[in-house]
């Protein structure tokens, strides 16, 4: 019978008209609006009401009780009108409904006793419940009619059913059943409008042996821990809180402040059985950050993040919120974000400290040190070094160093000015980078500069991964002929393996075993002497940086150390100041006479 049916609303007019099509009429409406009389298979004139319900029901918002009591209002007239003696709809939807699918079922039924005719159209939805709409009447067309109403209706509820459905896949994490980012911004914005934020505490929290769990169980046991851990939330914490999965292994959980005590019990011991019967101890480390009335989404993220990164720092599993750790956290923040346009307006500079030969104190050679002049304010390298470091950009700042470094040794060559050798640092994290040695060599060739004055500083290295690379670009390195030094000798604990197995030229002593020597005690002294020895008979040069005194330079001096740097001769300098050094005297015995 009917495929389609169409309707025609009438605005203002009483008499609406709906026709149904067969098969044909539609086709002869693609090409044409059907002419009046050709298409119709049978005509029911109805009231406005139904369109007034219709309208209404559009309207209205998507809740039960609006829903419920539109039908109420609109159906009396419409069964009126259509013949129908009786309309009900019968609805029973289990509360937990909304949490399964809505199963689309429509089923219509009809029958006749003593000449009443009852129609019923039931929806069974999947996970429970059905929609039934009841109808009555004396004449047996009514059936259409009905069918007509109840399929309305049934739409109506459809719509309610899916938007519910919608609303909570909206804020519903797939995996655990847990509730995602909207979930929470929907649950912190309830508890700021009822202020009750400061009533609770947040955890970030993320499981440590995650990567394991699912390398070693599968990621089948890795899914069902996180669904666990949602579901164990849920059962301990029901009206005290709620869970919220951020992505991967990353929770952030909401307690009343009188829970979070339990909740941190629960995270240092949790364990989950798998489906094999095998007990797995997940291990957490969290974040913890009170709130305050004035908190929001944010503060609970960023201020639980922070904690939680501090936790990752020190190596605890549990750690609470402190204001600093947010300034930490703003601190790189601003590093990170200013950073490529400082390289870009060149505000790095570089500053050079002379290396003093101790036998006839000239001046023989200086390291190149970078500052970052920030709004008129120098800020040295300890506090944006390591953050570039940590976050893979300080090959950007040593390769800039070696350019604005080779730019200044040309101006000097092109003054006529003979320059020291110079050396460079380069980070360890550097090594990452393929070709660097090559990297290197073409910035110094871009200015054609003798190999002959540029050095280049490595710190020790730790794993035999690191060394072997260490070693390769050492080759490299020497194969271009760039002398190599090795910083911060004897900070680390492979210092022998490296004096070992490392081709480096110089050894730089490290500032912590200079600074020690004015506490002197007579240990300190025989172990540099030796360790100065020691150096000299692989045939290294020895170099003291940090020296900052006339005792340690005598001492150095006495032990045979070739060459010193330090606060005594200079600190680092702006390269119009150590211009000055290059171009005047440059032995600093004759400034040694006019100190005295
Ligand atoms: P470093 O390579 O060990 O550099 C020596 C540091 O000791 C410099 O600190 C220098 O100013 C300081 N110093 C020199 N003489 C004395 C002294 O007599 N007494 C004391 N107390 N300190 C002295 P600075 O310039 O603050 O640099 C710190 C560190 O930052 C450097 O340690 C180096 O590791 C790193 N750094 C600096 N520039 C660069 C760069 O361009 N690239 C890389 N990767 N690291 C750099
Ligand atoms: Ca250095
Ligand atoms: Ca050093």
């Amino acid at each position: 019978m009917s495929e389609k049916f169409q309707v025609n609303s009438y605005n203002k007019v009483d008499k609406c008209t709906i026709s149904w099509y067969n098969k044909n009429a539609v086709e002869y409406k693609a090409n044409k609006m059907p002419k009046k009389g050709v298409h119709n298979m049978y005509e029911i004139k109805i009231s406005k009401d139904f369109f007034q319900m219709i309208d209404a029901m559009a309207e209205t918002e998507v809740k039960p009780s609006q829903i419920m009591s539109e039908l109420k209002e609109h159906t009396p007239p419409i069964a009126e009108n259509f013949g129908l003696e009786k309309v009900a709809v019968e609805i029973n939807i289990p509360h937990d409904m909304i949490q399964s699918e809505v199963k689309k079922h429509l089923q219509l039924f009809d029958s006749e006793r003593n000449g009443i005719y009852k129609f019923e159209q039931k929806h069974d939805i999947r996970g429970g419940g059905t929609i039934k709409i009841l109808g009555e009447s004396n004449l047996s067309e009514a059936k259409e009619k009905f069918e007509l109403y109840a399929k309305i209706a049934y739409v109506m509820f459809d719509r309610l059913l899916e938007s519910q459905l919608l609303d909570r896949a909206l804020v519903t994490d797939n995996l655990t059943g847990a509730k995602n980012i909207y979930g929470l911004r929907k649950f912190v914005d309830e508890l700021k409008d009822t202020g009750n934020i400061s009533d609770y505490a947040a955890f970030f929290a993320n499981i440590t042996n995650f990567k394991y769990v699912n390398q070693k169980l599968g990621m089948q046991n890795g899914d069902n821990i996180l669904r666990s851990l949602a579901q164990r939330f849920d059962e301990e914490f029901a009206g005290e809180g709620d869970i919220f999965r951020l992505g991967s292994d990353n929770f952030i959980m909401l307690v009343k402040r009188g829970q979070a005590e339990k909740l941190t019990e629960m995270l240092k011991s949790y364990y989950v059985t798998l489906d094999s019967g095998e007990s797995v101890h997940i291990h957490f480390k969290a974040g913890i950050y009170y709130a305050d009335s004035d908190s929001g989404i944010k503060e609970l993220i960023n201020y639980s993040t922070a904690a939680y990164s501090s936790a990752k720092v020190s190596g605890r599993d549990l750690v609470q919120f402190e204001p600093e750790m947010i300034e930490d956290e703003l601190r790189t923040e601003s590093i990170l974000e200013a950073f490529p346009d400082a390289l870009e307006n060149h505000e790095l500079k570089v500053f050079y400290q002379p290396k003093v030969r101790s036998d006839d104190l000239k001046l023989v050679g200086c390291e190149a040190l970078c500052r970052w002049i920030k709004n008129g304010k120098i800020v040295p390298p300890m506090e944006f070094i390591p953050v570039l470091e940590r976050y893979g950009n300080i090959a950007q700042l040593d390769l800039y160093v070696i350019e604005e470094v080779c730019r200044d040794i040309r101006g000097w060559l092109d003054a006529g000015i003979e320059p020291v050798r110079t050396s460079v640092n380069i980070s360890r994290r550097d090594m990452a980078l393929p070709d660097l040695a090559k990297c290197i060599c073409e910035i110094i060739d871009k200015y054609q500069i003798d190999h002959k004055y540029i050095e280049i500083e490595l710190t020790e290295t730790y794993g035999s991964e690191e060394m072997s690379k260490m070693v390769k670009l050492i080759d490299d390195l020497k194969n271009y002929g760039f002398k190599i030094s090795i910083d911060d000798f004897g900070s680390g604990y492979s210092t022998l393996t490296m004096l070992k197995s490392i081709n480096a030229d110089i050894i730089k002593l490290d500032r912590a075993f200079i600074k020690d020597l004015s506490s002197s005690s007579v240990s300190d002294r025989i172990i540099m002497r030796n360790v100065v020895n020691m150096v000299r008979d692989l045939s290294k040069e020895v170099i003291a940086e940090g020296t900052e005194t006339k005792e340690q330079v005598g001492f150095l001096s006495s032990i045979g150390c070739d060459v010193i740097q330090g606060y005594y001769y200079d600190p680092p300098l702006p390269k119009e100041k150590f211009n000055e050094r290059l171009t005047n005297d440059k032995f600093y015995s004759t400034r040694e006479q006019t100190k005295k």
